[in-house]
């Protein structure tokens, strides 16, 4: 009897265990495939004006009427040679800023100014025509594609939010999203692709829901680093150098066909050596003070510096004194304590958040892009870069020589002792990133590039459809150094 009721006892205390384990993975979906959320960068939808009345218009990205514009550029132009002073150009220049990105200014707290709100996608990417997102011609929805083909449409996701707020306060909306993709797949973790801003709100998300709902992270061309060449516009710091700014136009491959790209190639490196162009750049620059407080006052101070978003780019060193360049002398207590706590507790915390999240199993990878320049209107033009973000900021910390030199010669590398992580080139020392294993980098490829029917889409998809990240010795195929094509980047070699 005793043995019967020791067994039964047992068997309650058995099952009692199992029940709850039932419960749980009733709708589980048990089909190894972990969902994959891609947090968008800034222009991958277009903003609505009005959204949802009969004045609906979509007023980001601008559609300018273009030769309106430039007939009032060349007003202001002519206007410069005439007087010889910079001053009615750069006048000028600022009424067309403005008039293009005067409607996406935020109000003294940084909430949005006027009835303006993001293109929103709802639902797995199986919820749509895949025309919708197959054939859309962002480089985003391809990493989407990539994401579709390595998990299926079902466990692919792809979430959009206002930019400009206060990546903190968005960070909810992040949160309820993660939680519809657990609901609608049956798992109870997710993996995030975080795009260029993308990372500035995946970081947001981290400080402050954990990282408990979260498998892996990818970084692409992310900001999660902030940006140098904001953080010089912040603190005033505007230079022009004649060399960066025409090498710059060459890695922006504005030709149609290899003929014509080489035509302009050979024409802005040209015009980045000629003495013919220096007194233009002598001029640009001895009027730097004046152009910069005209481009800083009516426009960057009435817009971009307005939205809490952008003040997540400015750098750990120079960020005080960006607030005492552009904050208003009465800026509102709301606005500075929203800018400050993503300054201070992300931004400048952000190594910690990530080896913590590291710590606890979630496993992150880097996808960094260099040899395409960087914003050629700060000192940062100097920078490699991806044509926008500069590369110590997108790999977490590489040490990357200046642009077009290389690391010195009796160089060696700082950290890592038991893998090499020089590029072939010399230009790139991986062991000084945060996550030097598993960080790729790909040389002459643009921000948040990404092809359809590319070698890189290719290799996405072999990335996202491992079961662990795996390290940048993992796979022949895919070392630490890939390069691309400059002009159409549909093929994938290892740097030489
Ligand atoms: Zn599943
Ligand atoms: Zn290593």
């Amino acid at each position: 009897m005793k043995k019967i009721l020791s067994a039964v006892l047992a068997l309650c205390l058995a099952l009692s265990c199992i029940v709850p384990a039932f419960a749980r993975d009733a709708d589980a979906c048990g089909c190894g495939k972990t969902p994959i959320l891609v947090v968008s960068g800034m222009g991958a939808l277009p903003f609505w004006l009005d959204e949802g009345t009969p004045e609906q218009t979509e007023c980001f990205p601008p559609h300018p009427d273009i030769p309106k514009l430039v007939f009032r550029a060349l007003g202001g132009l002519f206007r410069s040679v005439v007087t010889f002073d910079l001053k009615p150009f750069a006048n000028t220049a600022a009424d067309i800023a403005l008039d293009i990105l005067g409607v996406m200014a935020c109000d003294a707290d940084g909430n949005s100014l006027y009835a303006v709100t993001p293109v929103l996608v709802e639902g797995a990417m199986s919820t749509y025509d895949p025309s919708q997102y197959e054939d859309a011609g962002s480089a985003e929805f391809s990493i989407v594609n990539s994401a579709v083909r390595a998990v299926g449409a079902d466990h692919a996701y792809f979430y959009n939010y206002d930019w400009r707020l206060d990546p903190l306060s968005n960070a909810k909306d992040l949160d309820a999203y993660i939680d519809r993709v657990l609901r609608e797949t049956g798992h109870d973790k997710v993996r995030v692709v975080a795009i260029s801003m993308g990372g500035v709100q995946t970081m947001a998300y981290l400080e402050k829901y954990g990282h408990d709902k979260i498998e892996t992270i990818w970084f692409m061309s992310a900001a999660y680093c902030g940006l140098l060449f904001v953080t010089n516009i912040f603190t005033g710091e505007i230079q022009f150098s004649q060399q960066s700014f025409f090498s710059w136009l060459q890695t922006l491959d504005v030709g149609k066909s290899d003929k014509t790209d080489k035509a302009f190639d050979a024409f802005f490196g040209w015009c980045g050596r000629t003495a013919l162009l220096r007194p233009l750049f002598t001029l640009l620059n001895n009027t730097a003070d004046k152009v910069n407080s005209i481009v800083v006052d009516r426009v960057i101070r009435r817009t971009l510096s307005t939205m809490p978003g952008m003040w997540a780019f400015v750098r750990d060193d120079r960020y005080e004194e960006a607030k005492k360049a552009m904050l208003p002398e009465n800026a509102s207590d709301k606005f500075v304590e929203r800018i400050d706590a993503y300054h201070y507790d992300v931004l400048n915390r952000r190594e910690e958040i990530l080896k913590d999240a590291q710590a606890d199993g979630v496993e992150i990878a880097v996808i960094s892009h260099y040899n395409k320049g960087c914003v050629p209107v700060t000192s940062s033009a100097q920078a490699h870069g991806d044509s926008l973000i500069e590369t110590v900021c997108t790999s977490g910390g590489a040490t990357v020589a200046d642009y077009g030199s290389t690391l010195p010669a009796d160089y060696t590398q700082k950290a890592c002792k038991e893998h090499n992580h020089l590029s072939a080139d010399g230009v790139i020392d991986a062991s000084t990133c945060m996550f030097p294993d598993t960080t790729w980098f790909i040389k002459n490829m643009p921000h948040v590039g990404c092809n359809r029917g590319s070698a890189f889409a290719d290799m996405l998809v072999w990335l996202f459809s491992q079961e662990h990240v795996p390290t940048v010795f993992a796979d022949a195929r895919y070392p630490q150094f890939l390069e691309t094509d400059s002009r159409t980047q549909m093929t994938l070699e290892p740097v030489k």
